[in-house]
């Protein structure tokens, strides 16, 4: 009965066959429902900025441009929507980026402490608007050099920073602090006494365009997109970043990167992990 042999491996054939492409079609099914919800939340993070411009340039055409006052006021105010929406534009092209694995993580060697002084120079004058203290034990006097891609750290710092004053009490503070987690590697901790998270927001905290309060009167800037870019440029690294938060009493972020290999004592002891 070699026919029916046959006619049993060829059954089996096409039944994998089919298996296969049902697996392949459901799989373009996902992307496309994930095309289409993406295109949707683009559309709609550039709606209110787009509308705020268009307001003040309706209101100067209408006559408000005659009062030399007001006329800059209202410029001021569509050159802050444009600045958003550029903005919105450019975490998109790093998100964009960074899911297509096409941005390359150039890793060297350099001292974080010197970087996380930097991040602070830039973020001094939007936290003292909140009355917000930015601390990092200063104490840290001595270089701690780590080997990573400076410029992608900086930006995950500066995400991290700027979250824990936006999200953080007036009068409150935000500390970033360095630790050896083991032997190979620090962890670098961004903690605010700010709002906090509740838990059952904390799993979705890093999906892009994802917020806790979805009410736009509340939200301050951004563009959703923060903390998606922090995880990707972290993981791209194959570091971790972890959060831990409390609603009301405050959130710490951190994560780890790795050592400069000759700052690690070749006599050190072994650590596991
Ligand atoms: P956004 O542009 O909304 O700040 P992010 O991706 O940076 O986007 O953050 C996503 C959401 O996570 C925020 O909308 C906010 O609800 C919450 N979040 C982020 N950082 C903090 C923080 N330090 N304290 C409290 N909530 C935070």
């Amino acid at each position: 009965s070699q026919v029916s042999t046959d006619m049993t491996t060829l059954t089996r054939e096409v039944e994998k066959f089919a298996a296969d492409k049902k697996v392949e079609i459901e799989k373009l099914e996902v992307r496309e429902a994930y095309r289409k919800e993406l295109l949707g939340n683009i559309a709609h993070e550039l709606k209110t900025p787009l509308f705020t411009v268009q307001g003040y340039i309706l209101t100067l055409l209408d006559g408000a441009h005659k009062d030399k006052a007001i006329r800059k006021k209202y410029l001021q105010r569509a050159s802050k929507g444009v600045d958003r929406l550029i903005y919105i534009v450019k975490d998109l092209d790093m998100i964009t980026k960074l899911e297509t694995s096409d941005l390359t993580v150039y890793q060297e060697v350099f001292n974080i402490v010197e970087l996380i002084n930097s991040v602070f120079d830039l973020y001094e004058m939007k936290a003292s608007r909140k009355n917000i203290t930015l601390m990092f034990d200063r104490n840290y006097d001595k270089p701690i050099l780590v080997y990573a891609d400076e410029e992608k750290v900086q930006q995950v710092l500066s995400n991290l920073v700027v979250n824990s004053i936006k999200y953080g009490k007036k009068d409150g503070t935000t500390e970033v602090s360095i630790e050896d987690l083991t032997q190979d590697k620090v962890i670098i901790r961004v903690t605010d006494n700010g709002e906090g998270i509740a838990n059952v927001n904390i799993p979705r905290l890093f999906e892009r365009f994802y917020r806790v309060d979805k009410s736009g009167s509340r939200r301050e800037g951004g563009s959703g997109l923060g903390l998606a870019i922090v995880k990707h440029i972290v993981e791209a690294h194959n570091e971790k970043i972890y959060v831990e938060s409390v609603l009301g009493v405050g959130s710490e972020f951190s994560f780890t990167l790795e050592k400069d290999k000759e700052a690690i004592p070749t006599n050190a002891p072994v650590v596991s992990t």
